[in-house]
């Protein structure tokens, strides 16, 4: 294209929750390319996701145009009018909500839509739904996060900024994170900061990219983390590297946790988790003597039936060694879509109001149906993975899923499909006939991130403006207008508002935002680095909060919680002895509905593989490259291997993008008991050459 003929809007990546600024090139009302801006999380990087991956599918012929229902009779989606297909699930998910009550609805929202489109989602489920049956993705990624921070801290959290942990740094311990592929422009200012010399510990049960620059690598076996964190706080006990002047002024607890921890010696450590002592008495005294040291984490540590506990464990040891409140230290996890931190702050959960008010805290309830001059449930709801087992019971009977794809994210994919089989009426509000999509009964366009306004919320707290790039095409219309129609259709009169109107009206709810709006935003954008705001911003004229907990912790004092070492729940044996590990690739977005739609992308990483131990392999007899048939008892699939040492023997791992293998096939549905997170990072698995 010539410079002169495009517009440039800057917004934010649609991906990762890195949150990395860029503009979007427009050219005849088409995006033609992206150039990096600079952002406060990405000073002028991008990766491969975000360069490539961001437009093709915003004008794919595959998008879904116009509201489609399904003929009952031959199965076929036919085009219908918005009032048709609106009339009918309006008046559908009234019928439910008359015969069997307003829990026999549920609604799931969409983490990668901006933060308006997600507080009118939510809206729509607790008013006009009557329930609290609302949840996003947050459940199957970080979920135990936003519980495990919240109990220990007081707030579900990142703790610091991304540029003040990879920045001038002397220590990085970084544990079950693999941000070259999941988080890559988190994980390039990891590497430069290695480059420049800070010392990185990697825990993780791969030989991923970064352990091969780490000063050490913990290559523990999956499920262990519990074990692993106690073992390197008994070695900051009996070395005497606890901070007492902040255990004793700002935290509780920590004589239960010491006395659980004295149990934990590196050698008996070293044996549950497969790791050397020294290594673990190495890796406790680097990051405890350093000045600035972050734990930054990701689903290693969440993804498991005791993935709250894994999170509680980071914050116990920062709070051990006082690494909380300060500049590049902190308890940091990388969340995982665009904006789930966001579907998490604008209440899209079945425990929480926006901003984290919680149901069951006396007067949240009220303040509600006061601003929203309705009734609401005080009942606690159903997290995501709690609502497909109620469906298959027949308690839940009707579901709106707005953009997600639980058929290829969740676990046991047979339990999903024979849920949503169950439902009396299912709707999905997509940009695709996903494979979720196909089992509904009614799909309304959804809109994407270029052809609206809005705002994220990355990783960080920081809220940044998205923008419309492109006109929506033919009748399309804003995902905010579908859930005020369909307010105003169950009887719950709303006025048609503007993003920023809706802003307005989270801000004044919210007391985390009440200094954000878009207006602030806009003019934030016109710096030199689009430092935008990092919630809490409780005033108007408030700056945001870059490192959380400075003085106090949001809870008052930190609590350490003490958590013994539980093994997962489902351990290999003689039927399927190799425990499978799940996981995501730098050329795609979990489920591959929008990178998967550029050729490119697909190009370079197209299909399913397994990676499997060469001594495992040896054993059965497959080869690089050899077809295999892969089995748990949930399942079966069809991979491709890939033999190396990067896993342990015993051990492998797949990414679960591809449909032609995708490992939630395989995966445990097992739960964790706080956060309700399933245990997709270890299952069992018995694999065959094909
Ligand atoms: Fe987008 Fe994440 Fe890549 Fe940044 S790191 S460009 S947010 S996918």
């Amino acid at each position: 294209y010539r410079p002169w003929e495009v517009k440039k809007v800057l917004t934010t990546c649609p991906h990762c929750a890195t949150g990395c600024r860029y503009y979007l090139v427009v050219k005849d009302n088409k995006i033609v390319d992206v150039e990096a801006a600079e952002g406060a999380s990405n000073r002028g990087l991008v990766c491969v996701k975000g360069r490539s991956g961001s437009f093709d599918f915003v004008h794919s012929g595959d998008r879904v145009k116009y509201p489609l229902i399904k003929n009952k009779e031959t199965g076929k989606f036919e085009r219908a009018t918005w009032d048709e297909a609106l009339d009918l699930v309006a008046s559908k998910f009234m019928e439910i909500k008359k015969k069997y009550g307003s829990n026999a609805l549920a609604g799931f929202a969409c983490s990668r839509s901006p933060n308006e489109d997600i507080y009118m989602m939510q809206k729509l489920v607790r008013c006009c739904f009557g329930t609290n049956n609302v949840d996003n993705c947050a459940r199957v990624c970080h979920s135990a996060s936003v519980a495990g921070l919240a109990m220990t801290l007081g707030s579900g959290a990142m703790t610091n900024t991304i540029y003040d942990i990879t920045h001038d740094v002397d220590v990085i311990m970084l544990v079950g994170s693999n941000p070259e592929e999941a988080h890559p422009v988190v994980g390039m200012q990891i590497r430069q900061a290695v480059q420049k010399g800070t010392k990185l510990i990697v825990v993780d049960p791969r030989d991923i990219d970064l352990a091969k620059h780490a000063d050490i690598h913990l290559k523990l076996r999956p499920g262990t983390n519990v074990a692993f964190a106690n073992g390197i706080m008994n070695v900051i006990i009996s070395e005497g590297l606890v901070d007492k002047k902040f255990v004793e002024e700002r935290t509780e607890g920590y004589e239960k946790l010491a006395e659980i921890c004295k149990d934990y010696t590196p050698e008996k450590v070293a044996e549950i988790c497969h790791l050397n002592a020294d290594d673990i008495r190495k890796a406790a005294l680097m990051y405890a003597k350093a000045e600035k040291a972050p734990i930054i984490y990701c689903l290693g540590v969440t993804e498991h039936s005791t993935g709250t506990e894994g999170v509680m464990s980071m914050s116990n040891i920062a709070m051990m060694v006082g690494k909380l409140g300060k500049e590049g230290c902190g308890v940091n996890p990388l969340r995982g879509q665009n904006n789930v931190q966001g579907a998490c702050d604008m209440g899209a959960l079945p425990t929480d109001f926006p901003g984290y008010q919680k149901i069951k805290t006396e007067g949240v309830v009220e303040k509600f149906e006061k601003a929203w001059n309705t009734q609401l449930s005080h009942e606690v709801g159903m997290t995501a993975t709690e609502v497909f087992p109620a469906a298959i019971e027949g308690k839940v009977k009707g579901l709106y899923i707005y953009g997600e794809d639980p058929i290829v994210t969740d676990p046991d994919t047979h339990h999903v499909i024979k849920a949503l089989t169950s439902l009396d009426f299912f709707v999905m509000n997509e940009l695709f006939i996903t494979e979720t999509a196909q089992y509904a009964d009614v799909i309304l366009p959804g809109v994407s991130y270029a052809e609206k306004e809005g705002t994220f919320s990355n990783t960080e707290r920081r809220v940044q403006r998205v923008r419309k790039a492109v006109e929506l095409e033919g009748e399309m219309r804003l995902d905010t207008d579908i859930f005020i129609d369909l307010m105003n259709r169950m009887g719950y009169p709303q006025p048609h508002l503007t993003s920023a109107e809706i802003m307005d009206e989270i801000a004044s709810l919210t007391p985390s935002f009440t200094g954000i709006s878009h207006a602030r935003l806009d003019a934030l954008d016109e710096e030199e680095i689009k430092k935008s705001i990092q919630w809490p911003c409780p005033e108007k004229d408030h700056p945001g909060t870059p490192i959380m907990h400075v003085g106090k912790f949001t809870r008052g004092l930190g609590w350490f919680y003490p958590a013994e070492y539980i093994p997962s729940q489902e351990q290999p044996d003689d039927d399927y002895p190799i425990i499978l590990m799940t996981g995501r690739i730098l050329y795609h977005y979990t489920t591959r509905a929008m990178t998967g739609r550029t050729p490119g992308l697909m190009q370079i990483a197209g299909h399913s593989f397994i990676e499997m131990n060469t001594k495992d392999a040896e054993k059965l007899g497959v080869k690089n490259g050899d077809k295999v048939k892969v089995s748990s008892r949930r399942g079966e699939i069809q991979s491709t291997a890939r033999v190396s040492d990067k896993v342990s023997p015993g051990e492998s791992w797949m990414p679960f993008h591809f449909p032609d293998g995708n490992a939630n096939w395989l995966t445990n549905a097992a739960l964790d008991k706080y956060a309700r997170i399933p245990e997709y990072k270890v299952c069992a698995i018995k694999i065959e050459k094909a």
